[in-house]
């Protein structure tokens, strides 16, 4: 074990919820104060429990991080800093709502040691946002870029978009992918709308209330990508595209299975075969944070955790790599599952490093592909 990790931070807290979202947030009024000090005490707590003191990269997520008062997210950065050391170009993450990014905010966070902003754009369609309850419009969503770019020009900027969101059409879709793509950016994230069973989307089109067609969604973002691919990002994974190497240095992490602290309510943080899960109770959280659940990963959890997670990026998974970590070989059957998708012109290799990737085409069928390393189980 290292003393070395990647560190989420999870704000649970949201203005007002979106239909499509099933990530871990409240609408209570947050107690700033007395959350931000469970943060830090939480930090102290998992950097003793697991010899972790050096950060190679923070992130801020939610939950809406963009709702914290200046002050608290000043408190939080500089407790955090105070415990760990960290990378010198260490990235640090935080997800901001259009809504929040005004230009005051944009001057803070250009004065932060924030180095990357990942605004959740999600639709550039006003039908669309006001549809799933989304606190932006598409003025507000080109307000907030302007703000970005204006004042936070030596940061990383990325947008979050979705598609197939009800009431999206490939016209909306492409337009404003073009009127995002006017501003500097070198990171986007493009999502496929995924409607997931805890949520009030799910609920609407199983009353009927709002149709979806799941072939629809795929098409257009098969269009987002496309149009993506011609400008000139470069699809890193699966739903990550960027330019000039602006990477999500954080989410490498977890497409690479390193090691990985999360502190605050729903977090989840992986050392080695150690996996926690925080308390969703609030309340009881910021009583004692920590409170968790605890896992540990069986070596074939890992190893198809591995797999599933490396074939997400364009680098796909080495063979000696695999071998380093487990100790043993890739099996012979799971190879001749490499082969048949290579025969099948999906799977690509550059067999001089032993590196196998899934294509553009390839990784369309992720999880066919995935359905037949496990069937090798
Ligand atoms: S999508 Fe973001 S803003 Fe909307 S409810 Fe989920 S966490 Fe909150």
């Amino acid at each position: 074990m290292t003393n070395s990790a990647a560190l989420y931070i999870h704000i649970p807290f949201c203005k007002s919820k979106c239909d499509y979202c099933d990530f871990f947030s409240v609408t209570k009024n947050p107690p700033w104060d007395d959350f931000v000090s469970s943060i830090l005490r939480e930090g102290t707590m998992r950097k003793a429990e697991f010899g972790i003191s050096h950060l190679t990269s923070v992130y801020i997520g939610g939950g809406t991080p963009s709702i914290i008062p200046d002050f608290f997210l000043d408190k939080l950065l500089s407790g955090i800093f105070a415990e760990f050391s960290a990378d010198e170009n260490c990235e640090i993450t935080i997800e901001v709502n259009p809504d929040d990014c005004t230009k005051d905010f944009a001057r803070f966070l250009a004065k932060s040691p924030i180095t990357r902003i990942s605004v959740g754009i999600q639709s550039m369609n006003d039908a669309v946002l006001s549809q799933v309850g989304r606190r932006s419009t598409a003025e507000k969503n080109i307000s907030a870029l302007e703000n970005l770019e204006h004042f936070c020009s030596e940061k990383n900027i990325s947008a979050d978009l979705i598609a197939g969101l009800p009431f999206e059409t490939a016209e909306s879709l492409m337009s404003g992918l073009r009127a995002i793509l006017n501003f500097p950016l070198e990171h986007i994230s493009l999502y496929s709308l995924m409607v997931s069973p805890s949520t009030p989307l799910f609920d609407k089109i199983n009353e009927r209330k709002i149709s979806f067609d799941e072939d629809f969604s795929d098409e257009l973002w098969i269009r987002g990508r496309d149009f993506l691919l011609e400008k000139g990002f470069d699809q890193y994974e699966i739903s990550n595209f960027c330019k000039n190497g602006k990477i999500s240095r954080h989410n490498m992490t977890y497409w690479k299975g390193d090691n990985y602290l999360g502190i605050g309510p729903g977090a989840v943080g992986t050392v080695d075969n150690l996996r926690y899960e925080n308390s969703t109770d609030v309340a009881n959280w910021i009583l004692s944070p920590g409170l968790c659940s605890t896992e540990i990963l069986s070596e074939e959890n890992k190893i198809f955790e591995f797999l599933m997670l490396s074939f997400r990026t364009k680098w796909g998974m080495n063979l000696q790599t695999f071998e380093d970590k487990f100790g043993r070989k890739l099996s012979d059957e799971k190879l001749s599952v490499f082969k048949k998708w290579m025969d099948k012109g999906l799977l690509s290799t550059e067999s001089t490093r032993g590196n196998f990737y899934l294509n553009t085409d390839g990784m369309l069928f992720l999880n066919k592909f995935l359905e037949d390393l496990i069937a090798t189980d």
